[in-house]
């Protein structure tokens, strides 16, 4: 399958790449300079341009971005958006955050309907943002499923960046179905919504700086920034890059068209710190010293219990299995300590 990947030079759609490009698709992958094409060029050597080439788009929050993008001989047949921006560190949630999210989507499918008309599949990365509602906190007695929606406000997203991004990912989806439903375009639509997604660094990263944001978790441990606490684990689900990478392709590849129009939430489970802080001691003990002390008080699961997840559907449809927590934990920790963490 011919197929265009939005945000190539993003944490998830490197592994996106990977899997398309091991699975025979042709790909063109959207990044904001030539020197991140080169980059992503160098770490995938053996592939030429009929297999792997590029498309400049700088901005997903221009109106026309995806103008030129959508257009290839021969022919996109598939779809794939991940570029979105997924970091806290904004002044303006509205220009930095939800323009990106919520334009960078419909201009896309905007664009395919008017320009690449061969495309039947489109798959967005979507997130837990969307579904989650933060107002009900721990919510025991609920089960996290695909027919949740983040009730969150323009109002409520303006005001801080945490807020912000779940905002314009709830948006962003929003937007994407309500497309369907106006335009009624000649293809079809998947979202993938995924928790804190932790694994192994994509090979073109040359520096630590320029982490992505899930697993700046995992290297604020392994480094020592939190020696001396065991905070709270950042949402307490998780799941493996590779996961969800495979998600997208396999919503992709379906041909019996039971994954169209359908939203997968694609969660392996629940973690918390010590369950993270114990997988890096047991395999790393050159880390165990920059660690959080395993006495430190916190860390835990909360005692009056938490939400629970289904992520049936991801399993039935798209065949998922899993990688358990510690393997991931593990390949993460290996993957920065490559990059000298
Ligand atoms: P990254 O920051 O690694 O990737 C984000 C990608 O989007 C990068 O390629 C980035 O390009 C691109 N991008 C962001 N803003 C713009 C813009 N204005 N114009 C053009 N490109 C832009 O994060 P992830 O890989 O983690 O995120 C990928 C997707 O997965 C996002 O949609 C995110 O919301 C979603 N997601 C991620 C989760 C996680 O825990 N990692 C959890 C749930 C959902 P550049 O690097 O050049 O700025």
């Amino acid at each position: 399958t011919r197929v265009l990947l939005t945000g190539g030079s993003g944490f998830v759609a490197s592994h996106v790449l990977d899997i398309l490009l091991a699975h025979g698709h042709s790909v063109v992958t959207t990044v904001r300079s030539q020197q991140k094409a080169d980059k992503i060029k160098e770490a995938h050597p053996q592939y030429g341009k009929d297999l792997l080439d590029f498309a400049i788009v700088e901005d997903i929050a221009e109106p026309d971005a995806f103008a030129k993008a959508v257009i290839s001989n021969p022919p996109f047949e598939a779809v794939i958006h991940t570029a979105s921006p997924f970091h806290f560190n904004v002044t303006d949630v509205q220009k930095q955050l939800l323009d990106p999210a919520i334009v960078g989507t419909t201009s896309i499918l905007h664009a395919i309907k008017k320009s690449a008309p061969t495309v039947k599949k489109v798959v967005i990365t979507s997130s837990f943002a969307a579904l989650l509602d933060l107002s009900k906190g721990n919510w025991p007695e609920h089960t996290y499923w695909e027919a949740d929606w983040n009730p969150i406000t323009l109002e409520a997203a303006l005001k801080h960046p945490h807020a912000g991004y779940q905002a314009s990912k709830t948006f962003a989806e929003k937007a994407a179905w309500d497309f369907l439903e106006n335009e009624k375009p000649n293809f079809t639509v998947s979202t993938i919504a995924p928790p804190l997604v932790f694994g192994p660094v994509m090979k073109s990263l040359s520096s630590l700086s320029s982490l992505n944001t899930s697993n700046q978790f995992i290297q604020a441990l392994i480094m020592g920034h939190m020696k001396g606490q065991m905070p709270n684990s950042p949402g307490f689900l998780w799941v493996d890059v590779r996961d969800v990478a495979l998600a997208h392709v396999k919503a992709m590849e379906q041909l019996s068209g039971a994954a169209d129009n359908k939203r997968f939430f694609v969660v392996a489970g629940h973690f918390n710190t010590r369950q993270v802080v114990d997988a890096i001691r047991r395999n790393f003990p050159e880390y165990s010293s920059a660690l959080p002390d395993a006495s430190l008080q916190g860390g835990d699961f909360p005692e009056g219990g938490l939400f629970k997840v289904d992520n049936r559907r991801s399993v039935e449809v798209l065949g998922l299995k899993y990688r358990p927590l510690e393997d991931s934990v593990v390949d993460t920790v290996r993957s920065l300590k490559a990059l000298g963490a």
